[in-house]
């Protein structure tokens, strides 16, 4: 397919990795975190971690939406459908992360809850408008990404005057995560997760720019690549970085820029802007409460805000105490250090969030087999 082959070219890939094998230092190690969900699926795929030297390691990070989502949410969003009566939509990989009880939402259906799959943010608002007489409720989840869609149809519901329509606000941001593991004892205190440089996120960056991240290069001397997602996008990426650390550089590089900006979409913004706020603190799995990282419905649009209509409380709920998906989330382990992967836990019977997505790190290393990146 013209534009798509072209990143996935496996002889320009084999020249980038020797170029690769070329510039590493043999007295030094990489330690390169990719943020997204996005980048573990292709290194995944491709093969990438194969093609590099020893000393060059990738390590996963927390920016796959659906891993990240806490149990105690999945449960509100069930009492929604289960308990309230309401109508409750999302997206297909929400389905199955397991809650709190053996649930999910899909077992929740199973049981008589009306939870609907959809595709867009759209789909949700038609449906309300197609069942005037019953709740609709929104269970909005993602990055910077998916958040403007949810902002049009909250805007969209004030002007058409719905009355049934609400939304449950899950949205989270990329940069106060990043600080956070900057800021973590395992990164700063033990040493535990030594992290030289990013490969930055590639569709929340065609929204948010990269200006965000020059923030975690001044601050904390690390590089950021913002990669696209194919394979040849996340090689070129690891070479830009591996040259600005060998070089001494921590500066923020657009590999991405045929989708990319510095600004980002500024039209976007404004609409985010306009119907979100920032949240004081939320809880992400792995990473606990994280300040500042999630946004909530603006006061002006209170009547579409479902944690407003309904009265949800969020109680936190601790994990299955055999999954590590918080420790990998955090990049302080690798999925086959989890005892039930793979075994007890698979994409058929996912134990944890990790193993939902195809952006969660232990799904991405079961499909596709990689277990090499541990050096
Ligand atoms: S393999 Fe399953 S249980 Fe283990 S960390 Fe991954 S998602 Fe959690």
């Amino acid at each position: 397919m013209k534009y798509i082959d072209e990143f996935r070219d496996g002889k320009t890939a084999r020249v980038l990795a020797r170029v690769i094998g070329r510039e590493v230092r043999a007295d030094r190690r990489y330690h390169i975190m990719e943020f997204c969900g996005g980048h573990t699926h292709a290194i995944s795929r491709y093969g990438i971690a194969d093609l590099l030297p020893d000393n060059v390691r990738l390590i996963h990070g927390p920016g796959c939406p659906v891993c990240v989502l806490p149990i105690g949410r999945i449960d509100n969003a069930i009492d929604l459908a289960l308990k309230r009566g309401a109508i409750v939509c999302t997206y297909g990989d929400c389905m199955r992360v397991p809650a709190s009880g053996q649930l999910s939402l899909l077992k929740a259906k199973a049981r008589g809850a009306d939870i609907r799959m959809i595709y867009s943010a759209a789909d949700a608002l038609k449906t309300a408008q197609d069942n005037p007489d019953k709740e609709v409720v929104f269970f909005a989840i993602g990055f910077e990404t998916t958040t403007p869609p949810t902002a049009v149809v909250i805007a969209q519901a004030q002007k058409l005057g719905l009355k049934n329509f609400s939304v449950f606000c899950n949205h989270v941001l990329t940069p106060s995560a990043i600080a956070h593991i900057l800021e973590s004892p395992e990164v700063r205190d033990y040493g535990t997760v030594p992290l030289d440089g990013f490969i930055g996120p590639a569709h929340v960056s065609t929204v948010i720019g990269s200006r965000p991240y020059e923030y975690f290069a001044e601050e904390y001397r690390k590089p950021v690549v913002i990669a696209g997602f194919e394979p040849l996008d996340v090689m070129q990426s690891i070479l830009m970085l591996v040259r600005q650390l060998n070089e001494g550089r921590a500066e923020v590089e657009n590999q991405f820029s045929r989708a990319v900006t510095r600004e980002g979409n500024l039209k976007a913004q404004k609409l985010v802007a306009e119907v979100f706020e920032l949240r004081r603190s939320f809880e992400w799995r792995g990473l606990n409460e994280v300040p500042y990282s999630a946004l909530r419905i603006k006061a002006n649009y209170r009547e579409f805000d479902a944690e407003a209509r309904f009265g949800i409380t969020y109680k936190s709920v601790p994990d299955n105490k055999a999954c590590e998906c918080g420790a990998i989330l955090r990049g302080v382990k690798r999925p086959q250090d989890c005892k039930i992967f793979g075994t007890v836990c698979t994409p058929e019977n996912p134990m944890g969030s990790c193993m939902v997505s195809s952006e969660g790190a232990c799904a991405a290393h079961y499909t596709y087999g990689r277990f090499r990146d541990a050096a």
